[in-house]
């Protein structure tokens, strides 16, 4: 199907963008990749009367390091540059696992994880990522710029809290205070699909002790969940088999699967306890207690 008739605006700055954004109102809506918004216009699923393109706007495709250890991921850096990282295979391991396991080469060449987290899809990668690092959004529009936490950004499936003039310039991932370790497993159909279970899981730890940990599940409710009784098992004592097994099951708990056609609710709560265990045994702290 062909999108309804829209005005396309390809402005040359973050100021004029907003500036057309704060016009249109809430018929407008900003174009990143293109990845979700043009294939929803086609099917008329979404019909805005003004599309604002942020492609010419410079200074937004970076992923970046601060001196301390922040993270930023500009608005228009793709996932495919998140994939090639080697920021990421060195420092973010959540990140860097969950980077090739989006979509396709394709979709990824195109696609941002800013623009991911804006869509708020229930079955998108980045959101439980970026909520088990603890990460925020970063918005401008006309009355300046807020950064917003991930937990309160997304307000259900599809929604967020950005107001219609405001444009997220950046995702932020904030330092890790001890040894990160962690990744992001996803049970798909096929290649390239979305998830039917995606498990996110971020740990911190000092010494033995683990100091902040995060775990967030894709595809397994309504918008994308954080598993924070979880997380909440797994904080301020040594990653043990024990802990590892209760975390996986108060992951569990917090599913809120539908049994459909790739499977039945009981099943991805399996998945979720099977995951949440795998990537914990995995990590470099469980691997030193075990040896
Ligand atoms: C075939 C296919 C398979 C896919 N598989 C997966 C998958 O396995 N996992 C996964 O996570 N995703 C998947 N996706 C979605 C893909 O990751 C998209 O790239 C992503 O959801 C949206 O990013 P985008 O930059 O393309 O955003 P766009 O499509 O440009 O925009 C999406 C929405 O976010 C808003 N938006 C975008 N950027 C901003 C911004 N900076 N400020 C304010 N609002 C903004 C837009 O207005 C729009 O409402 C798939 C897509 C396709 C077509």
């Amino acid at each position: 199907m062909y999108p309804s008739r829209f005005r396309y605006e390809a402005p040359r700055s973050l100021a004029e963008a907003i500036g057309l954004l704060h016009d249109g109102g809430d018929d407008a809506k900003v174009l990143a990749g293109g990845q979700s918004l043009v294939p929803l216009m086609k099917l008329r699923f979404a019909a805005p009367q003004l599309v604002v393109d942020i492609n010419n706007v410079p200074g937004l495709d970076y992923h970046r390091a601060d001196a301390d250890g922040t993270l930023r991921i500009g608005a228009l850096c793709r996932h495919a540059d998140l994939e090639r990282s080697e920021l990421l295979k060195t420092t973010q391991p959540t990140m860097a696992s969950a980077a090739p396991l989006i979509a396709d080469p394709i979709v990824r060449n195109r696609g941002t994880l800013v623009g991911s987290l804006c869509h708020a899809d229930p079955q998108g990668d980045w959101a439980s990522v970026v909520l088990a690092l603890g990460g925020s959004v970063v918005a401008q529009g006309p009355r300046g710029i807020r950064a917003i936490p991930l937990a309160d950004f997304v307000t259900g499936p599809f929604q967020n809290v950005l107001d219609p003039d405001e444009i997220a310039i950046e995702a932020v991932i904030p330092a890790a205070q001890g040894t990160r370790s962690g990744g992001y497993l996803k049970l798909e159909r096929r290649v390239g699909d979305f998830a039917t279970v995606g498990v996110a899981v971020a740990l911190e730890t000092s010494g033995e002790t683990v100091t902040r940990a995060g775990i967030a599940l894709t595809g397994v409710g309504g918008s994308t969940i954080g598993a924070t009784s979880a997380a909440g098992a797994l904080t301020g004592v040594p990653l043990t088999a024990d802990r590892i097994a209760q975390a996986a099951d108060l992951a569990a708990e917090a599913a809120r699967p539908r049994t459909d056609h790739r499977g039945s609710a009981e099943y991805k709560r399996h998945m979720v306890r099977t995951f949440v265990v795998r990537l914990l045994s995995r990590t470099d702290a469980a691997a030193e207690r075990a040896a």
